[in-house]
């Protein structure tokens, strides 16, 4: 079928909008009809050469849309369910069948590999194979074809075109303070970064009813925004050195910490900051795809610290995809406070000033 997408060309182009033609959905595939697909910072990844693939490409991978077709042996979900894509994941390893599949085996190829399951091509331009499958999707279009397994059934009385991110990065975020790190009540957290992942950190945060909530982040309205969403201390680190701050509110440090921004300066003030056996749960994606964490072992034995390594905030989406929604419907997890959305033909200007740090989580509709 004709669709319209926003294609990446080349490394570092902008994404320009034009009609493609997108396969049938073959076994196990689902066809979606898009109405909104958030923008996230893996998608700039693509674009800027941090993470390889294929090009000619469609990314995009926050999609949520109406299901219009479906594949031979598919039983999940039929034409006309209303549904949120997350990551790809293959269903049968040892990760994926203990309930983890953003650890699974096969993640790296189902997801960033830009091809479909069989090694053909999903989507083309007048003959011309592109990149596609991102995140089993490759969403930023009309339609897209994403999976079974990536696809979870969403109740009719919720926002359907606001619903993509929690397939990533609001996930990512509440998955992190609710499953990974599993802070108790009454607990203290640093998050570094305001972004969509670190603001979703902070919602899931005041979920579970934390004491104490700091967040670090250089612009100060989402420095607002997040004291306005339930964190207790926002930090500017302009204003002196991170572990400092912190102290000043927590003099013992705090448990838990979430990086999100992957910075070597950040991430050295968070192993400041953390008391006596502090837990440090890293989702930043760096832009040095050989960045290492350096951390004295006597230093981190004689603090009793652990490090966690977290991806989609250890989410089982079939499961906590809808804990999410019922969170929002209760009032609990107000995630749509941090979309704005856009037409996904000003995709150019929504990268732009999501990073002059204008709006937290962007929203593309396709027309
Ligand atoms: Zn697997
Ligand atoms: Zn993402």
């Amino acid at each position: 079928m004709r669709i319209n997408a926003a294609v990446l060309d080349r490394l570092d182009a902008d994404f320009v909008v034009r009609p493609l033609d997108l396969a049938d959905p073959a076994p196990g595939e689902v066809l979606i009809e898009i109405a909104g697909v958030g923008l996230c910072h893996t998608d700039l990844a693509v674009q800027h050469g941090h993470l390889p693939f294929p090009f000619p490409a469609v990314v995009g991978h926050e999609g949520s849309g109406v299901v219009r077709a479906v594949g031979a042996k598919v039983t999940k979900v039929s034409v006309g369910d209303r549904v949120v894509a997350t990551f790809n994941s293959c269903g049968t390893c040892d990760q994926c069948t203990a309930g983890a599949p953003s650890y699974c085996a096969r993640f790296m190829e189902l997801n960033f590999g830009g091809v479909r399951a069989d090694g053909t091509a999903g989507l083309h331009d007048d003959g011309t194979a592109l990149g596609c499958n991102f995140f089993g999707q490759s969403s930023f279009a009309t339609h897209a074809l994403a999976h079974e397994v990536n696809v979870v059934k969403v109740p009719d009385n919720v926002p359907l075109e606001l619903l993509g991110p929690l397939g990533c990065g609001v996930q990512t975020g509440a998955g992190a303070v609710l499953n990974s790190l599993a802070c108790p009540q009454g607990s203290s957290l640093l998050v570094t970064g305001g972004g969509a992942v670190g603001l979703s950190a902070v919602l899931a945060a005041a979920v579970r009813d934390l004491a104490t909530v700091i967040v670090v982040e250089p612009v100060a309205a989402r420095r607002r925004l997040a004291l306005d969403l339930g964190a207790t201390h926002a930090i500017d680190p302009a204003d002196g050195p991170i572990a400092e701050q912190v102290r000043a509110i927590a003099p013992t440090g705090v448990a838990f910490a979430l990086d999100t921004t992957a910075v070597g300066s950040v991430i050295d003030g968070v192993i400041g900051s953390l008391a006596q056996r502090g837990v440090f749960g890293m989702v930043g994606v760096p832009a040095d795809p050989t960045a290492t964490l350096s951390v004295g072992l006597i230093e981190m034995q004689a603090r009793g610290l652990s490090f966690k390594g977290i991806v989609e905030g250890d989410s089982n989406p079939d499961v906590f995809i809808p804990r999410l929604i019922e969170l929002y419907q209760t009032g609990r997890f107000p995630f749509d406070r941090l979309v704005t959305t856009m037409p996904l033909a000003k995709i150019n200007d929504a990268i732009a000033a999501q990073a002059r740090g204008e709006v937290v989580k962007v929203v593309l509709l396709p027309d």
